[in-house]
């Protein structure tokens, strides 16, 4: 095992073909505040144990496969997640390091005391071409697994989360003595506005988005609010499915604003595109779970996971085990053995496929 100048823990089994791009295999073994014991661990822990089968059994396989244990994926600490796999992919700048915990803390100071240069993070990229494919087990982390009564699923793509801060300006102004007819009201627009996104999420069946945080000012109980501010997460699996979700309530917001005579202004805070999982990477997962005498289902992440990274480099492809009532990020996460059974031998037939 090493450990890659982003602080990456990788194991590598040889493969008989010498020079053969590398099988990336693996998950992440950090977790949110108050997490669960499966969201990550379960790729990682599969991914040796299928390696460990592989050496059991006499395997080999002409590519090299590497397990991945990726550093900080959820970004619990810096609210800046998959710092390994951007590093993987080339994709972290020197600025980016300067995000600082709760404590003042940089990514880049964090490094240094777990004994990693930050100066030489860029060398954790792998070249397009030292690497062949990238495969995933991770728990769904939703109900639909467990409502179709099926142990695992193939992931058609992740959908990727488009960030953006609503800032609605109106008027503060007494509540005892302003007329109704003469107020503007930033949080009643607002009310709407999440309403209307609601609305307009649930129109096509794909798109998720979601008012998560919200805040008003001044926030007296006997004060009209003057301003709000919310947020709103919007994510698809098709690009341009999320950018007409988009389009149509920012045109709707516009036309709330105005009847409601208040400002609104939007501001962009991440833009991350969907990752599309590679069809020969389904359908080798697909086969791999007939042999296994399993039945799946294909079916889109919400949430995010480091293959995204990858998208555009590498093809990519990802394995779900059912979630219990679809409980995620709380100590009541939970997966049975009889599914993360069936989940690492999938992704052992899998790898079996991928590397040969
Ligand atoms: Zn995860």
């Amino acid at each position: 095992m090493r450990e890659d100048e982003a602080g990456n823990l990788i194991g590598r089994r040889e493969g008989a073909v010498e020079g053969a791009p590398v099988v990336m295999t693996g998950s992440h073994i950090d977790s949110v505040f108050d997490g669960g014991n499966f969201d990550g661990p379960l790729g990682v822990l599969s991914a040796i144990e299928a390696l460990q089968t592989m050496e059991e059994k006499g395997v080999s396989t002409s590519h090299p496969i590497e397990v991945i244990a990726f550093t900080d994926e959820e970004g619990a600490r810096f609210s800046f997640g998959m710092i390994g796999s951007r590093a993987i992919a080339g994709l972290i700048e020197a600025e980016e390091l300067e995000n600082r915990d709760k404590a003042g803390v940089s990514i880049a100071e964090a490094m240094a005391a777990a004994g990693l240069d930050p100066k030489e993070i860029g060398n954790a990229k792998r070249k397009k071409e030292e690497v062949k494919a990238y495969i995933e087990l991770h728990i769904e982390q939703g109900k639909v697994l467990e409502k179709e009564n099926l142990p695992v699923g193939i992931v058609s793509g992740i959908a990727g989360p488009l960030w953006m801060k609503f800032t609605v300006e109106g008027e503060a102004g007494h509540a005892g003595n302003t007329p109704m007819v003469m107020r503007r009201d930033a949080m009643t627009a607002s009310a709407r506005m999440i309403l209307m996104i609601e609305q307009e999420a649930r129109k096509n069946g794909t798109s998720v988005g979601t008012v998560g945080q919200l805040s008003l000012f001044p926030g007296g109980i006997n004060i009209i609010p003057g301003r709000v501010e919310f947020s709103l997460d919007l994510r698809d699996i098709n690009e341009e499915t999320r950018d007409e979700v988009e389009r149509a309530i920012l045109t709707e917001a516009e036309r709330i604003a105005e009847e409601k005579g208040v400002k609104l202004s939007v501001e962009d805070l991440q833009r991350i595109p969907p990752a599309h999982c590679d069809e020969e990477i389904q359908q080798a997962v697909r086969d791999a779970a007939a042999e296994a005498g399993l039945q799946t289902m294909t079916l889109p992440s919400g949430a995010g996971h480091d293959g995204m990274q990858f998208t555009g480099l590498w093809p990519i492809g990802m394995i779900f085990a059912r979630s219990k009532n679809g409980i995620s990020h709380d100590p009541a996460e939970w997966t049975s053995q009889e599914d993360c059974a069936a989940g690492a031998e999938v992704l052992y037939r899998t790898l079996l496929k991928l590397a040969n």
